[in-house]
């Protein structure tokens, strides 16, 4: 495929504190293709690992914001564009148990970030398939 495709996922704690990006990380070599964990996991792992975090994860997870942005790149032109960065079924479940609520997601077709509630899209999204 002559496109180069990437997530990248940052957390906000009231605008002013922002942490990322963070990328998916991989699995074995002989498994490259396939991420163990997705950005948005590593996001939400890394902010509660945080000192102020750990203290309070739940009463400060939930006035958090998680910002999922995907991107494409094509080859022969040098030009990103936004692509949809709806997080898989796994992730958002993993957001709701942090007590994650409010996320920003990348859109292809308007070429901008959309305020959702992880409630919302939950009932609409799918199982991973691995293919990040
Ligand atoms: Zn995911």
């Amino acid at each position: 495929m002559n496109r180069f495709a990437g997530f990248r996922t940052f957390i906000s704690f009231g605008g002013s504190e922002i942490y990322g990006p963070f990328l998916p990380s991989m699995a074995g070599p002989s498994d490259h293709h396939v991420s163990s964990c997705h950005a948005e996991v590593n996001a939400i792992k890394y902010a509660l690992s945080l000192k102020g975090i750990r203290l309070r994860p739940k009463a400060t997870m939930t006035k958090a914001t998680l910002l999922v942005t995907r991107w494409s790149k094509h080859a022969n032109a040098n030009t990103w564009q936004l692509e949809d960065g709806v997080p898989c079924l796994s992730c958002l479940k993993f957001m709701s148990a942090k007590g994650i609520q409010n996320i920003m997601i990348s859109s292809k077709s308007d070429e901008r970030m959309h305020a959702v509630r992880v409630s919302d899209i939950i009932a609409s999204s799918r199982p991973s398939r691995g293919t990040r």
